[in-house]
């Protein structure tokens, strides 16, 4: 919205991603020579280019907005076309049943968008006298669902005024030719997009500029395959220069050293730009193989980060567990958790670490700690953390003496029963539940005769043997 705009911060900004006033008056020039030569006809622009009533202009441009906002220009014309032969004014819309709306919308989808067009129409007529507004600011102020984007597009467009228009086509086009490389999401990237739009914009014809910019990044400055060899902008074009081959790059930087114009000779002045600056892309995200593709840029989604971690469930002989509460502040505050053993992702030597860990830390006797029963892998995903639970389990027959690490608020033998009432992430319930599973399955194994191969049961005659000849005291 516009009230909320705020200038932008004091953030570097290099002159490579602005328009020099000579660049302005020759881009501006360039793409309106292109979209004389190139534009589609559509019904719209013919009205908003013959129609004298303002009024009509604006309501004609106005459906067309609507439409255009989630669906394609190929299928909006049609739509268009019946609309405007049912309803050619604001007062004929006005006067319509929501009813009748829908039926002539069906198959546009985004219901919402019709209810909008009549609930404006009726505003309109109501509170306005059937005058639309004349300006940006009072379309956006007075029309349900006008923003910033679609109030400069029919101010420009259907009523002359010169302000610029910034949608995905532009974004792209600007990112492009003036090597824009932030991210395009940022509300500081946006806020210097829409500096550049209303900064080129041609006050003689704002409409077919800002119409001009949109269609070009449609049809040549396009997402994928942009026709670089043919577009009017290239020699103006930070991507183009950055991609090209060395030839290529020789030639568009002799190109600019032999423009005898002083207005051009400082195009592109000088490919590199400051290094504090915050609109660059950053070289280690260029990546060669994409060419001017690099532009414009999306943040990648943060990538997760991976951690791993051992999970030691200990449990005694009547199938309570150990469970320790985790400090009062930071992640998972309070919580009960089993005893964990952060593992340093790919260290060989993990294994050992977890036994020794164990043995220090939780005090479980050693030959317990070095024979404990691997479960499962246990995957948990926190909000960017991709956390890989090692679960072990550990058969007790003496539940005294065990301590746990000062960074734990305390500990707790619980049956399964208060496990699953007290206080436990999510994760944690999973790490029970690869427990039970895998118990599950031994208890089946057992059944079918195979119990020599699991590992639980010999693990547990080990265990005995430990306690035959060594118990635990304390
Ligand atoms: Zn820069």
């Amino acid at each position: 919205m516009v009230k909320n705009v705020k200038k932008a911060s004091a953030a570097v900004i290099g002159s490579l991603h602005q328009f020099t006033e000579d660049e302005v008056v020759t881009v501006r020039q360039k793409l309106l020579t292109w979209y004389d030569a190139n534009h589609r006809v559509l019904p719209w622009r013919t009205i908003a280019a013959t129609e004298p009533d303002r009024s009509k202009r604006a309501y004609a441009v106005w459906v067309s907005e609507i439409m255009l906002q989630q669906t394609q220009v190929s299928t909006v014309v049609s739509y268009f076309v019946k609309w405007m032969a049912k309803w050619p004014t604001v007062e004929d819309l006005a006067r319509a049943t929501l009813e009748e709306v829908n039926q002539v919308w069906a198959g546009l989808g985004y219901y919402s968008r019709a209810r909008r067009l009549h609930e404006g129409a009726v505003k309109v007529v109501k509170e306005l006298d059937g005058e639309f507004p004349d300006d940006r600011d009072s379309l956006i102020q007075h029309l349900p669902g006008i923003g910033r984007y679609s109030g400069s597009a029919i101010a420009s467009i259907a009523l002359g005024c010169g302000v610029g228009v910034v949608d995905g086509n532009v974004n792209r086009v600007f990112a492009r030719v003036r090597g824009i490389g932030a991210d395009i999401t940022l509300q500081s990237t946006t806020e210097h997009m829409w500096t550049l739009a209303n900064q080129l914009v041609d006050s003689d014809r704002p409409g077919d500029f800002n119409q001009a910019m949109m269609e070009f990044g449609a049809t040549v400055c396009t997402p994928k395959n942009p026709s670089c060899n043919s577009c009017p902008l290239s020699v103006h074009c930070v991507s183009h220069h950055r991609s090209g081959d060395q030839q290529e790059r020789a030639s568009i930087t002799n190109h600019f050293k032999k423009r005898k114009m002083p207005s051009e000779s400082s195009a592109v002045p000088d490919i590199e730009c400051l290094p504090e600056c915050a609109l660059c892309l950053r070289k280690e995200d260029w990546d060669s193989s994409l060419g001017v593709q690099n532009y414009p840029r999306k943040a990648q989604k943060t990538q997760s980060r991976q951690k791993a971690s051992a999970v030691v469930v200990l449990q005694g002989n009547s199938g309570e567990m150990l469970l320790v509460q985790r400090p009062k502040k930071g992640l998972l505050a309070n919580l009960w958790e089993f005893p964990s053993i952060a593992l340093t992702d790919g260290d060989s030597h993990q294994e050992k670490e977890v036994t020794e860990q164990l043995i220090n830390q939780f005090a479980v006797p050693s030959s317990l700690s070095s024979s404990r029963i691997f479960v499962a892998d246990v995957i948990h995903i926190f909000s960017h953390i991709r956390q890989t639970y090692k679960v072990y389990k550990i058969l007790l027959d003496d539940q005294k003496g065990l301590t746990w690490p000062s960074r734990y608020q305390g500990g707790q033998w619980m049956t399964r029963k208060e496990f699953v009432t007290s206080a436990t992430s999510t994760a944690m319930k999973k790490v029970l539940k690869a427990v039970e599973v895998s118990e599950e399955k031994n208890k089946n194994e057992k059944k079918m005769g195979l119990v020599e191969k699991s590992p639980d049961t010999k693990k547990q005659k080990t265990i005995s043997q430990f306690f035959t000849a060594a118990p635990k005291k304390k």
